[in-house]
This record gives C-alpha cells, sequence and structure tokens, in this order.
C-alpha cells in the first residue's frame, strides 16, 4: 500500500482517484450534527413530545454533554429508543499529548474504531480549536503526514462538531475560534463541513461567529466557488506553498486536478463575490521554495486582489525530508512580499497551523 501510495505521489496524482468515501451506512448518527428541528422530529418519530428535543439540544450543544447519563432531565425510555440509531458520544478523547508551544492534541476515537485528531490552540485569551474532517486526507501533499497515514473516510457533521464539543467539556467553556486544519480537506467533504459550520454558528448552540471560524483548503476550486455563494462570513484559507505551477505540482498533486492559474481566478472572484480577503497559506521549505524569488513571484501572482500570506515554517514529518529555513531567512522572504505590496505574517514554530495541521498523533497510534 505504502508503494502504491508513493507511485500516486509520482505519478502526481491525487489520492482522489482512489474514491471519496461517506461515512459507512451502519454507523450511529452523531447526535451534534443535527438542528434543533431535526432533534424534535426525530423525537416525535418515537413518539415522543417535540420539546425533548430541544432538550437534547440544550444537553449537546450548551452543555457539551456526551453520554445518556448525563442527561438527567429525559426519560429512559427516549434514551433507549434514541441510542439503537444515534450517539450522543460520536467522538471520544483517546489520548492527549501535549507541545512546548502549549498546543494540546488528542487522539480521538470514533465508533468505528477509526482515529483523528484535535488540537486546542491556546493564545493569550483566545481559545483556538482545530478540527479534522476526513479520517486521513486524499490530497497526497508531500510535506503533510494526513495523507501519509492513509484515506479512510470522510467525517459526519456531527463528528465534526462533536470535536469542539468534547474540548469545550474540557474547558469548560466554548472556544473562541476553530479552524479546520486538521486531518482531511474540507472541500473534499463540503456538505458536512458547511452543516457544521452552521451548527457551530447557530445562535442556540456554541454560537461561533462565522468570523472566528476558518476553512482551510487545499484549492479545491468547486468548494471555493460554492462557499462564495453560501452568504456565510467565515474565513477562507487557501493552501498556497509555491508561487508557479512547476514547483507546486511537486508539494501538492492537487494542482494536477485544479491548476494554479484557475485557482487563483477563483480567489479572485471570491473576493469580488463576497468582499471578504483570502488567506494564502506558504509553508517554507528550505531550499525548495524559500528564494527571493519565490517571493517574488508569489506577491506579483498575489497582488491582484485582497489577501494575505501566512508564512510558516516546515514542521518536521517523517516521510519528507525537507527542513524549515532560518528565522532570517524567513523574514527576508516577508520582507520581499511585503515590499511588493503583499501582507504577509510569519508563524513561529508553536504557531497554530503547525501544531494542528500534520496528523502525526494518528501516525503514532497506528504505529504503536
Ligand atoms: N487540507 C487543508 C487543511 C488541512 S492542513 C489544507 O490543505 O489547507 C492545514 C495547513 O497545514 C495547510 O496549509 C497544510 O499545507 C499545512 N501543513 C501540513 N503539513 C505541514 C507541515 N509538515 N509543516 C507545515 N505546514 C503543514
Amino acid at each position: 500500500m505504502a508503494g502504491k501510495r508513493l507511485h500516486h505521489f509520482l505519478l502526481g496524482k491525487v489520492q482522489g482517484d482512489l474514491g471519496n468515501k461517506p461515512v459507512p451506512r451502519d454507523m450511529k448518527t452523531a447526535l451534534q450534527g443535527l438542528f434543533p428541528e431535526e432533534l424534535q422530529s426525530l423525537c416525535k418519530e418515537i413518539g415522543q413530545p417535540a420539546f425533548r428535543g430541544r432538550q437534547l439540544w440544550q444537553w449537546l450543544q450548551v452543555r457539551h454533554a456526551d453520554g445518556w447519563d448525563l442527561m438527567g432531565n429525559l426519560p429512559q425510555a427516549l434514551k433507549q429508543a434514541l441510542s439503537a440509531t444515534c450517539t450522543p458520544g460520536p467522538a471520544r478523547l483517546l489520548k492527549e499529548s501535549g507541545d512546548p508551544g502549549g498546543a494540546r492534541k488528542w487522539l480521538i476515537g470514533l465508533d468505528d474504531g477509526e482515529s483523528i485528531e484535535t488540537v486546542l490552540i491556546p493564545a493569550r485569551e483566545r481559545n483556538t480549536v482545530c478540527v479534522s474532517t476526513q479520517v486521513g486526507c486524499r490530497m497526497g501533499c508531500a510535506f503533510c503526514a494526513s495523507a501519509k497515514g492513509g484515506y479512510a473516510r470522510n467525517l459526519s457533521e456531527g463528528e465534526i462538531v462533536a470535536q469542539v464539543q468534547a474540548v469545550a467539556a474540557v474547558l469548560g467553556r466554548r472556544p473562541d475560534n476553530v479552524v479546520y486544519m486538521g486531518m482531511g480537506e474540507p472541500f473534499d467533504n463540503y456538505d458536512a463541513v458547511l452543516k457544521s459550520v452552521r451548527i457551530l454558528n447557530h445562535p442556540d448552540g456554541l454560537n461561533i461567529g462565522a468570523r472566528r471560524i476558518t476553512l482551510s483548503t487545499s484549492g479545491v476550486i468547486p468548494g471555493i466557488r460554492r462557499l462564495a455563494e453560501e452568504g456565510l462570513q467565515v474565513e477562507l484559507s487557501v493552501s498556497l506553498h509555491a508561487a508557479n505551477p512547476e514547483l507546486r505540482r511537486r508539494l501538492m498533486p492537487v494542482e494536477n486536478k485544479y491548476p494554479m492559474d484557475a485557482l487563483l481566478d477563483a480567489c479572485a472572484d471570491y473576493t469580488a463575490r463576497t468582499k471578504r480577503h483570502i488567506t494564502f497559506e506558504y509553508t517554507l521549505i528550505r531550499g525548495v521554495n524559500d528564494a527571493r524569488e519565490n517571493a517574488e513571484q508569489l506577491a506579483g501572482r498575489l497582488r491582484r486582489f485582497p489577501c494575505r500570506v501566512n508564512l510558516i515554517p516546515l514542521s518536521p514529518v517523517e516521510e519528507f525530508e525537507g527542513a524549515a529555513p532560518s528565522r532570517s531567512a524567513m523574514e527576508g522572504f516577508l520582507r520581499v512580499l511585503e515590499k511588493r505590496g503583499v501582507e504577509g505574517t510569519l508563524r513561529d514554530s508553536k504557531g497554530q497551523h503547525v501544531d494542528a495541521a500534520c496528523g502525526q498523533l494518528r501516525r503514532r497510534a497506528h504505529h504503536t
């Protein structure tokens, strides 16, 4: 399998050729993925009054409950009837690992035995949760551990929301920001991702402001075009990582399917349509994409629409030989961008994206 995956990469193919996999039909419905009205209908279907649906929502979305036994005011008959097909605990915290930068990562167990990871990044008074959207990833970016662990399936909207709720339960309050930068490609699982956004944003639930929710894509154009029509104020990040198609193809096989020129056109349309800027993620890899010419080229391509660039030093990954540039080289790169009129920020190695991005905890769990 590893050989086959490598083969795919060398051919520059997205693992999408292997097919997008839905949530298995025999899995219980994750209750965190239902709107209040849907919970009410569910209760009515089993002969319970609709207001029980409201109570359920309250437990799940406001009080972060993940077990039937916590829901004291619900009748046993209701819990029993629902538990045949639904679960209030679709995402269980299995193992925590901290890092010196203060991020807390959890390996999360799903009902079918698969695992993902979720990260909490505390920064000043703001807590940011980084969620996964798929078990593994099909995109096959050269430097990203998520794809190396293999792709198993999409997450349901409930499994996505439940990650945030699990962290909220640990914190004892709602997180401030949610970034879709964990394992997986959000726009390869568009419907579940968008529904999870609407639930997190729901005024009667966690009520996380749309502007505090960031969707990050490797450049899946149809997703960008659909998002532009949603009328949501969410933040959009696009992972670029290279300033020309040739280099991008080496790092990101998705370039073959959604070429950079078409991608940047879609981004320009998005900013025009939504009046919102885009953040471009650019992981700096020493000797690969960190030269002055790269910065000049990048600025040249991005100057035409409102955006900013987030420079991220490469976080070491087992299967990828590469290193982050020196701090001064990264600062130099940033200065070139800024001199050419493109705004940028430089994350330190403790920055949120690095801690969140790489799927390394799941990899380790698979190896032990
Ligand atoms: N699939 C989505 C979201 C997940 S990754 C996307 O590609 O945007 C979140 C960010 O972390 C992406 O920009 C990704 O390219 C980056 N990333 C992945 N592995 C990394 C690594 N080893 N070092 C630094 N950034 C990495």
